[in-house]
Order: structure tokens, then sequence, then C-alpha cells
């Protein structure tokens, strides 16, 4: 069973372009101190899921409005049923935003292969050096992220890459380099940590608008195309 936590049923800014639901998967293999997402990614609730029924009869309904599904979590590629899943969502005829963490890039590039994935959404959590203390990652999952950062990069499929940036986890000469290291991305956003009740971390703070500008001077360095997003 699919365990979908939650169904955002409109967003015109979540996919590019495109009038869009949102699925929310449970669970995650991280533990980002500024995540917003803490009762998904704990999946704590496990009886506490939406039906598949009610959503897959959610989206023949709406099939004339929306034109596509972000899946998001969570990391949606933890789930092992998730090719079916994806599947039917593309046999409906909507387009697919895959939301990731990167941990698993095989999974990634078996949905791009079988054209199961339009778009993808990688975090660059922080500067390699960095990485795991942000992510509360292993060093092992890093690799991870780094080989889907690289198939990325190939471009055979869509993709944009984006950093949260929260106080004191990010300064920057840290986005110098995450500058260096994503250079030749096609897409690139800088996002501003909001707290939110429910933050792991409550001592994190968002970053004012002059270093957040910086920030992007740093990353421009590298990467002409990065753009500062929501702020
Ligand atoms: S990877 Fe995403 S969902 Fe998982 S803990 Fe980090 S911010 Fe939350």
């Amino acid at each position: 069973m699919m365990k979908i936590k939650g169904l955002s049923k409109l967003t015109l800014l979540d996919y590019p372009g495109k009038v869009a639901c949102i699925a929310f998967l449970g669970g995650c293999d991280f533990r980002c101190p500024y995540c917003h997402n803490m009762e998904i990614v704990l999946d704590s609730v496990p009886e506490d899921y939406i039906d598949e029924d009610y959503f897959f009869d959610f989206l023949k309904k709406r099939s004339n409005m929306l034109e596509g599904v972000c899946v998001t979590g969570g990391e949606p590629l933890m789930s092992g049923d998730i090719t079916e899943f994806l599947s039917r969502i593309k046999g409906l005829g909507y387009l697919v935003k895959l939301d990731t963490n990167g941990s698993y890039p095989e999974r990634l590039k078996e949905l791009v292969a079988n054209s199961l994935i339009d778009y993808v959404a990688l975090d660059i959590k922080n500067s390699p050096k960095k990485y795991v203390k942000t992510a509360f990652c292993t060093p092992l999952q890093f690799q991870k992220v780094e080989e889907s950062l690289a198939f990325l990069l190939e471009g055979k499929v869509d993709y944009e890459l984006r950093t949260t940036v929260a106080k004191p986890l990010h300064t920057v000469s840290d986005l110098e380099e995450i500058g260096r290291w994503i250079q030749g991305a096609k897409r690139y956003y800088i996002q501003n940590f909001a707290y939110r009740e429910g933050v792991p971390d409550r001592t994190l703070t968002s970053v004012g608008m002059d270093e957040l500008q910086m920030m992007l001077q740093a990353v421009k360095k590298y990467l002409q195309t990065a753009e500062l997003r929501g702020v």
C-alpha cells in the first residue's frame, strides 16, 4: 500500500508552469533540522493514510483541470512501490514532478529511463563539506546524492536544484562552495527558511535580505542562472 500522507488539491507554484496537485508520501531517510514536514517524515501514525482509490478517483475527476502531480514527502523514492504508483499517475495522462533528497540514484535513473518522471527537484542541503551535518545523513548517503546530481547534470530529464538556507547552517562561503560544486546546472534556486511549528531545530532563523543577495552573488560566480525564489 502506498503511504499517501497528504494531498494538496491545487498548486500553481510547485510545478513550474503547470497547474498541479501534490501527493505527500510518508517516511524519509534524512533528518534535516529545518524540515517543514516532520509528521510526514516520521510517519508516526501508520494507519493515517489517504486511501489510494480515493486519490486515483480524484485524479480521474480532475484530469481536465490539472496538468501535473507533484510527488513529494518525506522522500518519495523510499517507497518500494513507487514505480507502480507513478505508472498509474502517468497512465491517467499526468505529468509527474518528483521532489527528492537524492539518496536513491538507482531508482531515480530507472524511473527516468522508464519515462515515469518529467521534472525532478533535487535538494542541495549544503556544501559537500557540511552536507552530512546539515541533513543528518551518512557519508554513504551523501555519495548517493552526488550520484543523483551527476545524473541530473547529464540532462536526461528536466530538473531544478534548490537550497533552503537557514541561519546558522548556511554562510555566504558555503553558498560559494555549492556554486562551485553544481556548476553547469540548468536551474538553481536559493529559498529562505521560514520558521513553522514542528520544525525540529527551533533555534534556526531565516536569512536577512542583504545576506541572501551576497549568497546569490557567491553562487553566481559559478552559475549565472542562479536565482532567489519566494523571498
Ligand atoms: S530530506 Fe526533506 S523531507 Fe527529509 S528531513 Fe530533509 S527536508 Fe525533511
